[in-house]
């Protein structure tokens, strides 16, 4: 099931020109209504319900229903995010509660390299037949 903003609580990121919403969601599919200032999700049917748009809104407005695998029919499934971990509140629809805690990454911006411990590359790889993209002399 795809996101959605429970208006009463979204207070439109207080008029900002981008809402944190939409400055997460990696589809696009978060817009403000300026008239209400509320968020919405404009392509419901294009979600990945990736949960960001849910962990970062500030009031708690956006919820997605959550999968079947982890979530039985008509739980809400709440996270909260901390300094240093986050937490998600499972809420049966008999009432039960369920908590886990999980850290989260708190390494600085910028400072993970994704060629570390990765060989050099051998650009002679690039004349074999395998790699007909590129035409060199
Ligand atoms: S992030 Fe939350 S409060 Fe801000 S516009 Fe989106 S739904 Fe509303
Ligand atoms: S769940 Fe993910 S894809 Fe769906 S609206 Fe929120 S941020 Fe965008």
């Amino acid at each position: 099931m795809p996101s959605f903003v429970i208006t009463e609580k979204c207070d439109g990121c207080k008029g900002q020109d981008k809402t944190a919403c939409m400055y997460i969601c990696p589809h696009d599919l978060m817009v403000l209504d300026k008239e209400r200032m509320k968020g919405y999700n404009q392509e419901p049917e294009q979600c990945w319900e990736c949960y960001n748009c849910v962990k970062i809104c500030p009031q708690q407005a956006i919820e997605v229903r959550g999968y079947a695998d982890f979530a039985p029919l008509g739980a809400s499934v709440i996270p909260m995010r901390g300094t240093d971990s986050i937490m998600w509140t499972l809420k049966f629809r008999n009432g039960t509660l369920k908590r886990f805690k999980f850290p989260i990454n708190l390494r600085p911006e910028g400072v993970s390299d994704p060629y570390a411990g990765m060989p050099e590359p051998n650009y002679d790889d690039i004349k074999k037949p395998g790699f007909f993209n590129f035409a060199i002399d």
